[in-house]
């Protein structure tokens, strides 16, 4: 069954496990990604001025609210929920957190995107808690130009994290953010490096977050670009027929090698905003029915004022009900919102 959430209402929001939620456009909301703090042990250039200032810890979401809020999420038709950051390695106790998420009744998967620093400690315990995959950010196979990009980070804990998850039983994908005359070199590197550890790796075009500050035209590389820098060495590419292209990572492989994948992100040349499922809930429990824009909806607020699950409900419809058409990223750095992604969580 499908349901439509109205703005306002004055009757009681559907509650049922397997019911699904929809947009005014016809688009099913099925995945949450949930910041579990907006604080990063790096400082990526392209995410985050180097003095960015975080949020004070009283005003992220308890293990409580969070639990509460994913529950009524998944009984609204959520089947999928990531955890992102900032970094949500860093969020203290996150093993205990993400075993109370695992539990969830009707929660199919749990999964984090992480920038791997930590995992190395944490990826067996994170299996364990019930955590299923890691998406681990890997921009560069260069330790300087890592040391640069991230402002503080350690390829090599990064890689011993990244093994880590592998042996843990963890699914895993890498990211790189594609940034030309930065790593537009290393594409096939990138590619060898993933398909030798038998994973796949997802190049995501930059978006113009941050009121467009850390953008910059010239470093575009688009998903053309990076499908001929893929082609340039290994030949031929195919969509891969066994993938489903409406989403935002559209997947491609060798043409002589079809085992051989690489995960294109294409939120600026080829954008997919017409399929997007997916709702983001920062730390600080503001729900974004979409990245490209800075229209938030407090469910923090709504849970301290005591509100019910019901009014939680409300909350979330109207957000799902607000939820534009699409981004309006343009390619010359304007028209995105002015938080910066790791406020939000990607
Ligand atoms: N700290 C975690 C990590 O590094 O993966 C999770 C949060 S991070 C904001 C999520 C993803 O967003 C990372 O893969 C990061 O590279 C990507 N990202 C950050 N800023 C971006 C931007 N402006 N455009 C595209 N991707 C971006």
């Amino acid at each position: 069954m499908v349901i439509r959430l109205p703005i306002v209402t004055t009757q009681p929001l559907p509650r049922h496990t397997g019911d699904r939620i929809e947009d005014t456009f016809g688009r099913r909301v099925s995945y949450l990604r949930v910041s579990l703090t907006d604080r990063c042990n790096y400082r990526c250039t392209y995410c985050m001025p180097e003095d960015v200032t975080f949020r004070p810890r009283a005003e992220l979401l308890t293990f409580e609210e969070i639990v509460r809020l994913v529950t009524v999420f998944v009984e609204l038709g959520v089947r999928r929920v990531r955890l992102t950051g900032g970094e949500p390695t860093v969020r203290n106790n996150v093993v205990e957190l993400t075993a109370m998420l695992a539990a969830i009744p009707g929660l199919d998967e749990l999964v984090m995107t992480t920038n791997g620093h930590l995992l190395a400690e944490l990826a067996g315990p994170l299996a364990e808690a019930g955590l299923r995959g890691v998406n681990v950010s890997i921009d560069t196979l260069d330790p300087a130009q890592f040391a640069s990009l991230t402002r503080r980070g350690d390829l090599g804990r990064v890689i011993a994290g990244i093994d880590a998850a592998r042996a843990a039983g963890l699914e895993v994908k890498l990211n790189a953010v594609a940034l030309h005359g930065v790593n537009d070199g290393e594409v096939a590197a990138l590619c060898d490096f993933a398909w030798a550890r038998g994973t796949t790796v997802r190049f995501i075009e930059h978006m113009p977050m941050s009121g467009g500050q850390l953008f910059a035209p010239a470093r575009e590389l688009s998903a053309a670009a990076i499908r001929a820098a893929v082609e340039a060495r290994y030949g031929a590419l195919a969509p891969s027929p066994s993938r489903d292209h409406r989403g935002p990572s559209r997947y491609w492989h060798l043409v002589e090698d079809p085992a051989r994948e690489v995960g294109i992100i294409s939120a600026m040349t080829e954008h997919f905003c017409e399929a997007c499922n997916r709702l983001r809930l920062t730390a600080s429990g503001e729900l974004h029915a979409c990245l490209g824009h800075d229209d938030a909806t407090s469910l923090r607020d709504v849970v301290r004022a005591g509100g019910s699950d019901d009014d939680v409900r409300a909350a979330i419809g109207a957000s799902v009900h607000g939820k534009r058409a699409g981004h309006e990223f343009q390619r010359s750095g304007v028209g995105g919102p002015s938080k910066h992604m790791v406020s939000i969580g990607g």
